[in-house]
């Protein structure tokens, strides 16, 4: 019975029947109906009953008009109150637990998912899917040469590029601090790498005004495939190497990583094959 009720309580607060306050005033209209219509069976009933058993310190004919008078509007007023009282509650407690589980998700400057979102997201879809890390180049730099805001605004303007580039097909996240993410279960590898190279010239050819000079910014990206059954771990693991790889192959570009074996298979074929 608690495991029922409690259950019902959570099924309702992700907005079954609370949607709105319209709604829950809908019904509890319908459910005071419902109640003063049995309370009113229930009085007559007892009425009849106490009748019967010459109980009755009344005329029966009196208290059965009074019974279906009465009983009726009294239960109504109260049920519905209840219900309204109860239901605009759980709205409200639904309002807050839907806002607090976006924001949980949310990274608060870029806008965009957060590590936890997106880690949830890739390791729930089961298809084959296309990751790619990007991280803004010698990012520090801007930090220390033009302050923290202005490496926030960066931040910000890269993120609206990414979404922009990768479109609804693709999840973006913020990660880390100057790091970005994003995966499709729905693009071949291929085409995923394209928008990958297009949010890329995009971000390099942005021009930022600070004061009276323009800054500009690179980024550098790593992209790996995975598996349907391969985890975010495994896969970011094998497109961090390949971002890596880029930072040292001069930053400003991407690197594929077109195995989908784990980094540490990776490393024994490699010694092998040296
Ligand atoms: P690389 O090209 O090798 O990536 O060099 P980098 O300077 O970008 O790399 P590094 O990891 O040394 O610097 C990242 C910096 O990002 C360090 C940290 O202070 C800064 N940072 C982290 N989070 C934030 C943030 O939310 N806002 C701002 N403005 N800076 C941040
Ligand atoms: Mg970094
Ligand atoms: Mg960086």
């Amino acid at each position: 019975m608690f495991r029922l009720t409690r259950d019902w309580v959570i099924k309702q607060l992700l907005f079954e029947e609370f949607r709105s306050y319209n709604d829950v005033v809908r019904k509890a209209v319908w459910v005071g109906i419902k109640v003063s219509l049995l309370a009113c069976g229930l009085n007559i009933c007892a009425h009849l009953l106490l009748s019967w058993f010459d109980l009755l310190p009344y005329a029966l004919s009196s208290a059965l008009i009074v019974a279906s008078v009465l009983t009726p509007p009294i239960t109504f007023i109260l049920a519905t109150t209840a219900y309204v009282a109860v239901g605009f509650s759980i709205h409200d407690l639904g309002v807050s637990r839907a806002e607090f589980e976006r924001l949980s998700r949310t990274d608060t400057l870029s806008g965009l998912a957060n590590r936890r979102a997106f880690v949830e997201m890739f390791d729930q879809c089961d298809r084959e899917k296309s990751m790619l890390v990007f991280d803004v180049d010698r990012f520090k730099k801007i930090n220390d040469t033009y302050g923290h805001q202005m490496g926030d605004a960066v931040i910000v303007e890269v993120a609206r590029m990414l979404k922009a580039a990768f479109g609804e097909d693709c999840a973006c996240a913020r990660i880390g601090g100057e790091e970005f993410a994003v995966f499709t279960g729905s693009m071949p590898f291929a085409e995923f790498v394209v928008l990958g190279e297009t949010a890329r010239r995009n971000v390099a050819e942005m021009q930022m005004n600070v004061g009276e000079r323009e800054i500009s910014v690179t980024m550098s990206g790593g992209a790996a495939r995975s598996l349907p059954h391969q985890t975010f771990d495994e896969t970011f693991s094998r497109a961090d190497k390949a971002l890596y790889a880029a930072k040292s192959g001069g930053r400003n570009r991407i690197v594929l990583s077109y195995s989908t074996e784990p980094v540490s298979a990776n490393r024994a074929n490699n010694a092998a094959a040296a």
